[in-house]
């Protein structure tokens, strides 16, 4: 095992981060997390409870309605303090990205970027936007001038999953933030540690009290923050499930919310596409297999032309097959471990699901060799397989990719569309106009040709049930503003 996971075996947090404090608990409860590496111990912090949520939120609430604290200052003033928030976490992001890693099983490589360097990205990209938005004065119809303002949405509620739980919080907390909202985040149970070195950040960028509070928690809190009487928005990322829940409450609060879901994307493969792995392999990787397949965007229902199957087939096969399987803090390590044993069991179901539905296993199927201590699956690549099978309409969220015939395009097209989901997918092609006319017909929020990034300019986002509302961009900043029409 790495020193690097036996250093943090000891992390054990008494105080939970709220109105720029490090308080007491009001429970006695515990969130301990355990490594999916080793299935040890790894450290635990206080569970916020009921208590420890009204807290948050009230501190929340009193930041935000005095405009001297946050929501009032010049923009400039909130892009300084978050370009400061920034630099301190980009000074911890090797601890983020291990422990990150060492609590989900993300590559440590994949973290040292997703986790340790995407959420300053972030902070800065929205400190450079609130600065730049103008005021917005439109000459009127009948007569006068209109003034339109964007003010910041209120106390902003973040629930947030265990698979970038880094990024996943800047995606929300950056824009807030510069909007002029206060923030109660919740981290998920399975990556509590580093929200801790969140907080640490927060606390030395001299962010004002209040402004942005951690409070770790399961489900339960979770839904008790959702209702919460001081919330203004909910933000939340996770299983279309939860998201749901949460949408029917928002309704009957009428709170604004947005959800970013479940995927099931298609990876679309046209019949002039490059398949030369040495060329491929890495856009490849990031767009249907990284962090384990434990990404909401991964398009893991591989569309290939008849006339070239069996050579897609061979080269997802040689690929997934060829992928170093191992502790996630290696930094030699491409899959990692799932994130929970619960989890684990939850992909090994699918892969058994697909094998008794009819799925062919041209690589992997089952735990790696040699290691049994953590919890691992081997890259699976299920040749001859329908849409219509579970395995090629559900999210499995593992490394388990499904390759499914198409006659042409538009039968392709056809296919990446029946699904209930909508998040991401990919076109690949020699033929960039051809992509980009296939591209345009998908349902989906989003999909990249020959490649898959989010980028943070760009709207992230599903349609269908992967989710209402956008995050990152302009759009993402607009999510936490209310517009007010001031007609002079
Ligand atoms: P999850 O829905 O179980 O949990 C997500 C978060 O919500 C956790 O913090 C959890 O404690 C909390 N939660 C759960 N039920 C809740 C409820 N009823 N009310 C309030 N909070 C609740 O999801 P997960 O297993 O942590 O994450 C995996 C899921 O997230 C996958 O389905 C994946 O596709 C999705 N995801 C989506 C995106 C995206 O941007 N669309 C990104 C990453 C992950």
């Amino acid at each position: 095992m790495s020193s690097a996971l036996s250093d943090q075996a000891v992390t054990e947090h008494s105080t939970l981060f709220i109105g720029g404090q490090w308080r007491e608990p009001n429970g006695r409860e515990k969130i301990t997390v355990v490594s999916p590496n080793s299935g040890e111990e790894i450290g635990s912090v206080p569970l916020a409870n009921r208590a420890d949520i009204d807290a948050a939120v009230a501190t929340a609430r009193q930041a935000f309605d005095d405009p001297s604290v946050w929501s009032g200052l010049e923009p400039a003033e909130r892009a300084a303090h978050l370009r400061r928030f920034a630099d301190e976490l980009e000074a911890r992001g090797e601890k983020i990205a291990s422990l990150v890693s060492s609590q989900n099983g993300m590559p440590v490589t994949i973290a040292g970027q997703m986790e340790a360097v995407y959420p300053a990205t972030l902070l800065r990209y929205y400190s450079d936007l609130i600065e730049k938005q103008t005021p917005d004065l439109r000459e009127g119809m009948m007569g006068g001038v209109v003034e339109v303002q964007r003010q910041p949405i209120g106390v902003v509620g973040a629930i947030v999953p265990w698979n970038y739980p880094q990024s996943l919080a800047a995606f929300k907390y950056a824009p807030a933030l510069a909007a002029g909202c206060t923030m109660v985040i919740k981290p998920s149970p399975e990556t509590v540690l580093d929200s801790v070195v969140l907080a640490e950040a927060a606390e030395a960028a001299g962010l004002p009290a209040g402004v942005v509070n951690i409070v770790p928690g399961g489900r339960d809190e979770g839904a008790y923050l959702v209702e919460h009487a001081d919330i203004d928005k909910v933000a939340f990322t996770g299983s279309t499930a939860a998201g749901k829940k949460i949408a029917e409450v928002c309704g009957r609060l009428l709170r604004p919310v947005t959800l970013e879901l479940g995927g099931k994307s298609a990876s679309i493969v046209l019949d002039d596409a490059e398949l030369d792995l040495e060329t491929i392999g890495n856009d490849l990787f990031v767009s249907t297999l990284v962090n384990n397949g434990q990404t909401c965007f991964l398009g893991t229902r591989v569309l290939a032309p008849k006339s070239r199957y069996g050579e897609v087939v061979d080269a997802l096969t040689a690929f997934a097959g060829s992928m170093a399987v191992g502790d996630s803090l290696d930094p030699a390590t491409q899959i990692g471990p799932m994130a929970t044993q619960t989890h684990l069991g939850r992909v090994e179901g699918y892969i058994e699901k697909g094998r008794s539905e009819g799925g062919r296993i041209t690589t992997g199927g089952g735990r790696p060799e040699g290691r049994d201590g953590g919890w691992f699956v081997s890259p699976t690549v299920f040749a001859d397989v329908n849409n219509s099978d579970t395995i090629a309409r559900e999210e499995i969220f593992g490394p388990v990719l499904s390759v499914i015939q198409y006659d042409d395009d538009a039968d392709a097209v056809r296919i990446a569309n029946e699904s209930e989901y909508g998040l991401g997918g990919t076109v690949w092609s020699s033929d960039p106009e051809r992509a980009r006319s296939v591209a345009s017909r998908v349902n989906t929020g989003t999909i990249g040709i020959n490649r898959y990034i989010p980028d943070p300019v760009a709207p992230f986002g599903g349609v269908k049930h992967s989710g209402m509302g956008r995050e990152l961009g302009p759009e993402g900043l607009a999510a936490y503003q209310n517009l007010k029409s001031i007609y002079r």
